[in-house]
């Protein structure tokens, strides 16, 4: 062991990180199993060729033509009006949430989420000395508005993080309690996660459509679902202007290379033809659910594309066994319970029959 001045606050930590196993079927990380049409590679490989003459410049620090097009898709999505100086990008949502708590976390402030949720808000937090306090949710994994008011009351948090649909239970929120903690925190940063919202259901209700009456409040999103971009690493808040101004003052000079920003354009230009498959997953989706419980097991009502389900006694046995038969899911979440992220729906037979095998074989 060296004596290297590893901050007290990561000894014993351990990288966050899915286990990245090679295995036939792969549904453990909520990606989107369909690969980008052939005439959308073909336009991205024009656009990141013509970005090659020009790669001895640094690339738009602002990203101004990436953040148009995200704004014309969100105002699309949405049917909210959402403006260009409105719209922030970096490397995947991650960065934007750092990015948030870099900007209005640190020594002396505070962030709060309602778990089991995405486990990085913690992380953003460790990373940028900011205090943390996370409040179990309902047994149910439901919010309730008590809940929320005592939590927020009691902390007093400078920034709130909620994920909606939230990462692993698949549960929406209601805009009622998201706009309850606008109005209890009218000076904190209120973050709803987004990164699954184009999954949702028909009746649920994206936060963006709050965001003309509230200056706190920040939408974020990403590509890497169901734009089915992962591996480009795009993620973007949608927020008032002086938010924007305020993270501009954190992000790295040139952060977002230009490789990035002009694949990520085409993506959105193309977005009708990278998202054609969506509802050949929310379909998996809901008949997933159906599935799981008419065969005995609980699951969580899903508005993402994954499934959280169980209970098992013994989750990690499960686990085992699914990959001893070729497929990867996630041991996340509250103990006894799985996530599965949608497939195919080849993949998702082959998902059902290695759950009822395992079964089965009474584990
Ligand atoms: N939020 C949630 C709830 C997520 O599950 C994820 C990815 N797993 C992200 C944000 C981050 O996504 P990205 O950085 O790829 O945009």
């Amino acid at each position: 062991m060296s004596n290297l001045p590893l901050r007290p606050e990561l000894n014993y930590v351990q990288a966050y990180g899915a286990p990245q196993i090679d295995v036939p079927v792969k549904l453990n990380t909520n990606e989107n199993p369909y690969s980008p049409p052939p005439q959308v590679q073909a336009a991205m490989a024009t656009a990141a060729t013509r970005v090659l003459s020009t790669l001895n410049r640094y690339p738009d620090r602002d990203a101004l033509e990436l953040r148009t097009a995200l704004a014309t898709y969100l105002s699309r999505e949405t049917g909210a009006r959402i403006g260009l100086d409105q719209v922030w990008a970096a490397n995947g949502s991650n960065e934007v949430m750092l990015q948030l708590l870099q900007t209005y976390g640190g020594p002396g402030h505070r962030a709060l989420t309602f778990t089991p949720t995405y486990s990085m808000y913690e992380e953003y937090a460790r990373d940028t000395a900011t205090d943390f306090v996370a409040i179990a949710r309902d047994s149910d994994f439901v919010l309730s508005a008590d809940r929320v008011q005592g939590a927020l009351t009691q902390h007093a948090p400078q920034v709130v993080f909620f994920a909606s649909p939230n990462n692993p239970t698949g549960t929406a929120l209601e805009l009622h309690l998201v706009e309850l903690a606008l109005r209890l925190l009218p000076h904190s940063i209120i973050v709803v996660d987004e990164a699954y919202a184009e999954f949702r259901r028909a009746g649920t209700q994206s936060a963006i459509n709050l965001l003309a009456k509230h200056p706190n409040l920040v939408v974020t999103r990403t590509m890497s679902k169901a734009f089915a971009c992962a591996g480009l690493r795009v993620g973007y808040m949608a927020a008032s202007a002086e938010i924007v101004n305020h993270v501009k003052l954190v992000r790295l000079p040139y952060h977002l290379s230009s490789v990035s920003q002009a694949i990520a354009t085409v993506a959105l230009q193309h977005a009708a033809d990278l998202q054609k498959d969506l509802e050949i997953i929310r379909q998996e989706r809901d008949g997933l659910v159906q599935w799981l419980s008419e065969s005995g097991f609980q699951t969580a009502p899903s508005d993402a594309n994954f499934v959280l389900f169980g209970t098992f006694s013994n989750r990690r046995a499960v686990w085992q066994a699914l990959v001893d038969q070729g497929v990867l899911v996630r041991e996340v979440g509250p103990d006894g319970w799985l996530r599965v992220t949608i497939g195919t729906p080849e993949e998702m037979a082959v998902f059902r029959t290695a759950l009822l095998e395992t079964r089965d074989a009474s584990l």
